[in-house]
């Protein structure tokens, strides 16, 4: 059922606000939702996107798609990083190399137990105390070696009289520690691997949870939470998710061979909710500020985060004719108080530069954030502000500019937030808030070549994938 009826402003959408909010609330839907079937896929496509030229983008869906997907991976779980060693593909073809070359000693591997200590492992292959002592005193480095994991492999090479040649063990997907012997005794080196960038398509329909459904899709935790953010501003997750609604993502996949080793950014996404399509393209401006607007070059942000203070309750609102609690006479309120323990980070709700940091009357410990001409933002009674706060510091929306506390004229802890446009003040809660700034107009065309290009692609990889169902 599509909901095109306007949103009204005038109740608190503290939800709107922050990732980690969002995270929170999207944990716990998923923990309360019960699972069910969810159809959703994800296949890997690669697309010929050069995002260093923004001018020659090309995200044509190879002609062959078709027999791509059936080569196509489809995840069950998400795509997570592994704790278990895997296979030194790049140091084995090393080896490989050099046997190729000249007969040389073999790799000996040994893999780390529970209580092991890199002691015990050069016990095993028959290197005494002193090379130990040798190899970890060689460098600073070198004793990365001494902090070892369970199922971690180290690939120790001997030579016929059984000294230590070389040393490496993989400690992650992308790095490799070596100890090689030189003249002058142990040499400590590191292959770091250079991930290869993909572009990557999921699609999911959503029957339980956005997390059941991107999950399904093969998306990262990170992903999810990527889109979430960058769709947060228009759909609240928390409650505005139906049965039904879907999304189409479009993002960098880290790859080393065949394997996929992480996730990069979101470059398109689409996610239609309750009949209503929202669009998302990622876009890197001339100034190199990446940013997500949607396909039409409006910003997807908005100027301000409605809430400052995450999961506070309100305690009093914007009201003219308030009897003030403390002075016990009709004054008016001209802001809303968000009670929440002391120490509760207090965020900037948009881009500014800081006007006053200081105490200010019956205030308290107050900061006064200037937003272009016609915004300022006032955060009072903080018991401390964020380091290196001064006036004259730009902040950007998120950032945490102060700390909750119940300084100047306040019963208890709370944070007593103000709005103000053109010098007058407006109830925070209810006002319109203004989008941030549109994709810049000298670079609106060469927005819209990327845009066009990539809901084309959302467009043909969710038709190839119907298709791909459908048979
Ligand atoms: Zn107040």
């Amino acid at each position: 059922m599509p909901s095109d009826k306007p949103k009204k402003p005038l109740y608190p959408k503290s939800h709107i606000v922050a990732a980690s909010g969002i995270a929170a609330a999207l944990s716990f839907i998923l923990l309360v939702i019960p699972t069910t079937d969810v159809e959703a896929r994800k296949t890997f496509v690669q697309l010929d996107l050069d995002a260093s030229s923004s001018e020659n983008v090309s995200l044509v869906v190879p002609a062959q798609f078709d027999a791509l997907i059936d080569k196509s991976v489809t995840h069950s779980a998400p795509i997570q990083q592994s704790t278990t060693p895997l296979p030194l593909a790049v140091a084995v073809e090393d080896a490989i190399e050099t046997r190729a070359a000249e007969p040389a000693p073999e790799w000996t591997s040994v893999t780390v137990e529970s209580g092991n200590t890199l002691s015990v492992l050069f016990n095993r292959v028959g290197l005494s105390a002193n090379t130990l002592h040798a190899v970890i005193n060689s460098s600073d480095e070198a004793r990365r070696f001494t902090r070892l994991n369970v199922g971690q492999v180290l690939d120790f090479k001997l030579d016929e009289e059984g000294n230590l040649l070389a040393l490496r063990t993989k400690i992650s997907d992308l790095e490799t520690l070596r100890i090689d012997h030189a003249e002058e005794g142990y040499v400590f080196n590191k292959d770091v691997i250079e991930p290869e960038v993909r572009t990557s398509f999921a699609q999911g329909t959503i029957n339980s949870s956005l997390f059941m459904a991107a999950q399904n899709a093969g998306m990262s935790h990170n992903l999810t939470m990527q889109m979430a953010n960058i769709f947060g501003y228009d759909v609240d997750f928390a409650r505005d998710i139906r049965q039904g609604d879907t999304f189409e993502v479009m993002y960098e996949e880290l790859h080393v061979g065949d394997r996929t080793v992480g996730t990069n950014n979101i470059l398109a996404a689409r996610f239609t909710n309750r009949g209503k399509t929202f669009t998302a393209v990622r876009y890197t401006d001339s100034n190199g500020y990446a940013s997500y607007y949607r396909a039409d070059g409006t910003s997807l942000r908005k100027a301000f985060i409605r809430t400052p203070v995450e999961f506070a309750r309100i305690s009093s609102r914007f009201n003219p004719n308030r009897r003030h609690p403390v002075l016990n006479r009709i004054r008016a309120h001209n802001g809303v108080d968000y009670a929440a323990p002391t120490g509760t980070p207090i965020k900037a709700t948009g881009d500014g530069r800081v006007v006053h940091v200081g105490r200010k009357g019956g205030y308290g410990n107050t900061v006064v954030v200037q937003h272009g001409q016609r915004y300022q933002t006032l955060y009072a009674h903080m018991s401390r502000y964020a380091n290196n706060l001064s006036v004259g510091s730009h902040v950007s929306q998120g950032q945490i500019i102060g700390y909750v506390g119940m300084t100047g004229l306040a019963t208890g802890p709370h944070l007593h937030y103000e709005f103000q446009v053109n010098g007058r003040h407006v109830d925070p809660l209810g006002i319109q808030l203004p989008a941030s700034d549109p994709v810049p107009a000298n670079e609106r065309s060469a927005f819209l070549a990327i845009s066009n290009r990539m809901m084309a692609g959302l467009d043909q990889q969710g038709n190839t994938q119907l298709a791909q169902l459908e048979q």
